[in-house]
């Protein structure tokens, strides 16, 4: 229950509902406890007035207690609970009848507390039937001698008033905790609908309807931003779904074409008995069919990593750019020497340095570079620079081969692409793509630019490792 919000909203609500019921109860308790005490007092503050009125003096030398027809009224009997004492200079003056044994302490323990205003001291006691008794104590000076007036007053009734609240409050009590538990339960229910709304919303998509959206503006307003989120989300999702499809669409219809290939090779050769030059011919033409497939699968593989994140930035070591050309320089050459084309390096940010991969900043170079050879015409130049732009790395590959057309110079970055002058060579579709996933895990940018007097340019931009 407690790991539904439904179930922590209605703890929270009956517990604080229930606690405040609970303070409520108790509060109203104390006042009244308060207000039925205060009375009590100011009953017996005027009762202590009349009984003090009793003390007197005929003569002006002699103080008397005399009882008047006020005794007769509620101090008479023993079971009224109405009492009083009088004591001049120590001895007993007077008492009411109630009191049976005249000797009955009032006043045995501690006071409560002391009334300064009126000067009394109040009492809190057991009298002599057993009943509580409230009582105040007044002492004051009568012709030179101390006198002590005391008066009591059963408080039964006054508690039993106090009880039958305190009573009333314990047999509701299971029924307004029922209530407010119906009543926290529905307000966490309805609190909860929108939420429910919601989910039902994202039940309806699955990776069949990945195009559908939750509409922000039929959410409860706090649900708005989180339906937004969620749109992103699959907005990405479907993009990421879409790609992957088209990727392997794409594969599949690379690799069928080598693969047909190679069963026509086989078809032809099994046909009918052949010559041992014959079955080397067919041999030679799976080798290389073969070859470009691998190429293919190599190029996929690697794509794949990359997308699952295989150049992970904390990784990242201190990589000189200079030494990255200089390998993949070295590495192209065989390729250029193969068909002729002059390959130079300038490089002018000598000690330029990022923060880097540099087996994977060398393939793209490399990828790069035999790009700039293999689209070049005999006798052609590829040159790579490597310069500071800005506070960044430029390294610019550029060549007097085929160029690119301004309709392809953005896609020739997609997986499989290749533009129709290229078509007649070999190649995969797939090392523009490396590259530019290689850029992306360094933070880098790559585009490509066709030149004024023929051939390509590609710029790549690379941000330079913090200074030790
Ligand atoms: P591949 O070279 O195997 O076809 P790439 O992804 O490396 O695959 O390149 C994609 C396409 O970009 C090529 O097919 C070609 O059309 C074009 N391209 C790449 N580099 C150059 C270049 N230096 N000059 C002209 N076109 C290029």
């Amino acid at each position: 229950m407690l790991r539904s919000i439904k179930g922590r909203l209605l703890i929270w609500i009956f517990c604080s509902v229930t606690a405040l019921f609970c303070a409520f109860g108790w509060a109203l308790h104390l006042k009244l406890h308060y207000v039925v005490e205060d009375s009590v007092d100011r009953m017996l503050h005027a009762s202590l007035q009349l009984v003090k009125g009793l003390v007197h003096t005929h003569d002006g030398k002699t103080i008397q207690c005399e009882s008047n027809e006020f005794v007769h009224g509620d101090y008479v009997t023993p079971d009224s609970g109405h009492y009083y004492k009088v004591l001049i200079d120590g001895g007993l003056a007077g008492y009411s009848f109630s009191l049976v044994d005249k000797d009955f302490d009032l006043i045995p323990g501690e006071p409560l507390f002391h009334n300064a205003k009126a000067q009394e001291w109040v009492y809190q006691t057991v009298g002599p039937n057993s009943e509580p008794l409230r009582v105040i104590r007044h002492d004051f000076v009568f012709m030179d001698k101390p006198v002590r007036v005391i008066v009591a007053e059963d408080l039964t009734e006054s508690l039993s008033m106090i009880h039958r609240l305190a009573n009333f409050f314990l047999v509701v009590m299971p029924v307004v905790v029922f209530v407010i538990g119906l009543i926290s339960f529905l307000i966490a229910s309805v609190s909860l609908r929108p939420l429910e709304l919601f989910s039902a919303a994202l039940e309806k998509i699955s990776h069949k309807n990945l195009e559908e959206r939750i509409e922000p503006s039929r959410q409860a307003a706090e649900l708005q931003r989180l339906a937004a989120k969620f749109n992103a989300l699959l907005e990405r999702l479907h993009q990421a779904f879409e790609a992957e499809k088209n990727l392997l669409g794409n594969a599949a219809h690379e690799l069928k074409t080598p693969l047909a290939v190679i069963r026509a090779e086989c078809d032809i050769a099994l046909m009918k008995p052949r010559s041992a030059e014959e079955h080397q011919d067919s041999l030679q033409e799976i080798r290389s069919v073969s070859e470009s497939m691998l190429d293919q699968v190599n190029g996929l593989l690697t794509l794949a990593r990359l997308d699952s994140g295989m150049l992970d930035a904390s990784a990242f070591q201190p990589v000189s750019l200079e030494d990255c050309i200089a390998d993949a320089v070295r590495l192209a050459d065989p390729l250029a020497v193969k068909k002729n084309v002059l390959l130079s390096t300038s490089l002018n940010g000598g000690g330029l340095m990022v923060a880097g991969d540099k087996e994977m900043l060398t393939e793209a170079l490399l990828n790069l570079i035999e790009n700039a050879v293999k689209y070049n015409h005999p006798g052609g130049f590829v040159s790579v620079e490597l310069c500071w732009r800005e506070g960044r790395a430029e390294i610019v590959v550029s060549d007097t081969g085929i160029g690119i057309s301004e309709e392809d110079k953005d896609r020739i970055f997609d997986r499989f692409y290749r533009a129709a002058s290229a078509r007649s060579m070999e190649g995969s579709g797939l090392g523009l793509s490396i590259v530019k996933a290689v850029m992306q895990a360094h933070h880098g940018e790559i585009h490509a630019e066709a030149q004024s007097g023929g051939g390509s340019r590609f710029v790549l931009s690379l941000p330079l490792a913090a200074a030790a």
